[in-house]
């Protein structure tokens, strides 16, 4: 599977910082990385970003409203998204689960309407560290598929998930090598228990620190098929080693 290579800027970013999508735009035409490469940035970005990245790479939101409208003050739509140019959403950021309350029902609410305007879409699941502690990983990320995954958006092709230990976000902490597989598999097999051979097809991403120190080898474990970049996304220059990492895989 051709691997997805996505950053997530946060609330990070302003004008300037598009001078990074131009580099890495730029970087993705000379050296034709295997893989392909999007870039989730603030609202305020997208229509500028599209605009500098000039179909190189993708450029997607970081959440939208369930809705396709209406009297949701500060809300963004993903009609709204779509109309500024990202070809992408993430929903169900553990950020966004953990200050703004969201539920699964909710991240598939979201994952629908996403759908609807043609957006792609990356669900992000993952466990507490709790719940990592107490040894419930795979239960955690069965039960969020099963609430956050609409089974027919998991057929239509549009869909990845990205599994991020929210231990792992930010903190410079990784799972083992073994852990990412063991995860990835299980999510692999609740993927096809939802979707049938749709479920084989789906990219899973691992998230939580990943940088061009760890991206090439965690991109080469089973059922990994991309990688979801905070921080190491918000520099063109850390970005771009992480892509130069798969240089080295081609
Ligand atoms: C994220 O926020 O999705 C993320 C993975 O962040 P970081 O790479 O900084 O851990």
């Amino acid at each position: 599977m051709r691997p997805l290579i996505a950053g997530n800027w946060k609330m990070h970013g302003l004008t300037a910082q598009l001078r990074d999508i131009e580099t890495i735009s730029a970087t993705v035409h000379s050296r034709s990385p295997a893989a392909d490469v999007l870039i989730c940035l603030p609202a305020t970005l997208l229509s500028k970003a599209a605009y500098t990245a000039a179909g190189r790479i993708a450029i997607g939101g970081e959440d939208c409203h369930a809705e396709v409208s209406g009297a949701f003050t500060g809300d963004i739509s993903a009609d709204m998204l779509k109309d500024a140019g990202a070809a992408a959403v993430i929903v169900g950021h553990s950020e966004r689960r953990k200050y703004h309350g969201e539920t699964d029902a909710m991240v598939a609410a979201k994952a629908r309407a996403a759908y609807r305007s043609g957006l792609s879409t990356i669900v992000c699941i993952g466990e507490t560290e709790a719940q990592y502690s107490a040894g419930n990983r795979l239960a955690v990320c069965g039960e969020q598929i099963a609430g956050s995954v609409p089974a027919e958006l998991a057929r239509s092709g549009t869909l990845a998930i990205a599994y991020e230990p929210l231990w792992a976000i930010g903190s410079g902490h990784v799972p083992t090598h073994d852990q990412i597989a063991q995860v990835h598999g299980h999510i692999r097999k609740c993927l096809m228990e939802l979707a049938g051979t749709a479920g084989a097809e789906m990219r899973i991403l691992y998230g939580g620190s990943v940088t061009s120190d760890n991206a090439h080898e965690i991109l080469g474990l089973a059922n990994v098929d991309g990688v979801l970049i905070g921080g190491a996304s918000l520099l063109a220059v850390d970005f771009d080693a992480v892509l130069r990492t798969l240089l080295l895989r081609a």
